[in-house]
């Protein structure tokens, strides 16, 4: 397994399960890139907004999410702060849409007298406390975990890889899953062509309020607050396209502060405790590449899961397992194949 952000991790938990052998290569510390870097709502933002096919695999997760995180923490002894606390999502355009929507996909949306829209079903998990939980439940499931071994390229014989080289030594490999985040779109030497796959920018300011100061998450207009048990508030993001610079800015800081305190005035008066940036695995219209390599038989991928990676977590390491099992999987893997990522085209939009 080359990365060890949710989706190495989670990926290397459902290998364990079926009884393969795994070893994670991780280039820096496991879950300290986007994995870390993100608000962990367990949802796309606005779900009504995504094609079908990325709306089925986040619904598969999000519906298998309480009991896959109960597992995880029930192997590794850790929490990772699950909570169900419901999201409002305030100036929705087209809202008889997103009724039709939740009604027509079993997700409840409710209408509310001020306008606003209310999806009690959302959850929230704590993503930091998710890969710490992740992390210890693949090594108590008998993986191993390679910290500050970047993998650098592979060895193949006949469309086989064989080894992975690192920068400390060559590891003989059965089967390679490439799950390098924002990094799988670079590639490996003697591993391509890599998936298109691009870092997409994103600031969060942290905030400390007083437990129970805000127990929903608030959406409006890409803007969003989450809330922790403990006080802590979360506020973001920005989609910036700036290659693999994780600087963040003061202007940046400034216009998240004054939204986020439009909403909830009692963050005027306080000044964030935390901002920093992550990288998300970006891809055109959110749709993760989870296939085998097209050139090597026993490569596989799964990336790209670009601004709902932790929510796609449980769902997109199922699909990988079956895909690596050669068992048909729960969901028709098309639209997440190869193949389709190359006809898919960046928009305007990020
Ligand atoms: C600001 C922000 C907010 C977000 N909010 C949410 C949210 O609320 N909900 C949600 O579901 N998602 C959210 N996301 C998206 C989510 O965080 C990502 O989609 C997800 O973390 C991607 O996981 P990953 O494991 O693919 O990538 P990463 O977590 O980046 O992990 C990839 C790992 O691979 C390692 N790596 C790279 N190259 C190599 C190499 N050559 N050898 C070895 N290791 C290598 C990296 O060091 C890294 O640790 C957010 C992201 C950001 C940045």
């Amino acid at each position: 397994m080359i990365g060890a952000g949710v989706s190495g991790l989670s990926t290397a938990l459902a290998l364990l399960g079926r009884g393969h052998a795994v070893s994670v290569l991780e280039r820096g510390e496991a879950g300290r890139e986007s994995s870390w870097a993100g608000g962990g709502i367990l949802s796309p933002l606005l779900p009504w907004d995504y094609a079908e096919a990325v709306s089925a695999l986040a619904l598969r997760s999000m519906q298998a999410f309480a009991g896959w995180v109960a597992d995880v923490e029930a192997r590794s002894g850790l929490a990772a702060e699950y909570w169900r606390c419901g999201m409002r999502v305030l100036d929705a355009e087209a809202p008889d849409a997103a009724l039709a929507w939740g009604a027509a996909h079993g997700l409840a949306v409710e209408p509310r007298a001020d306008g606003s829209l209310w999806l009690p079903e959302i959850a929230q998990v704590r993503n930091p406390r998710l890969i710490a939980a992740l992390r210890a439940a693949v090594l108590n499931a008998g993986g191993t975990l390679r910290e500050h071994c970047a993998a650098t390229g592979v060895l193949s014989e006949r469309g086989r890889v064989t080894a992975v080289q690192t920068e400390t030594g060559t590891l003989p490999a059965d089967t390679v899953v490439l799950a390098a985040g924002a990094w799988s779109g670079l590639g490996l030497a003697g591993l391509v062509p890599p998936p298109n796959i691009r870092p997409i920018r994103g600031q969060m300011l942290l905030f400390r309020l007083e437990p129970g100061a805000l127990d929903t998450i608030l959406y409006r207009r890409g803007l969003y607050l989450i809330p922790r048990r403990d006080g802590h508030l979360l506020v973001g993001s920005t989609l910036e396209d700036a290659g693999f610079d994780k600087s963040t800015n003061r202007d940046t800081a400034a216009r998240l502060h004054a939204e986020a305190a439009a909403l909830l005035p009692a963050l005027a008066k306080i000044a964030p405790v935390q901002h920093w940036a992550g990288l998300r695995p970006g891809a055109p219209a959110n749709f993760p590449v989870i296939d085998r390599h097209p050139d090597f038989e026993n490569v596989f991928v799964n990336t790209g899961h670009y601004r709902y990676g932790v929510t796609l977590a449980p769902a997109a390491a199922e699909l990988l397992a079956d895909l690596i099992a050669g068992k048909p999987p729960a969901l028709d893997p098309t639209p997440y194949r190869w193949e389709a990522a190359l006809t898919r085209r960046w928009t305007g939009a990020l």
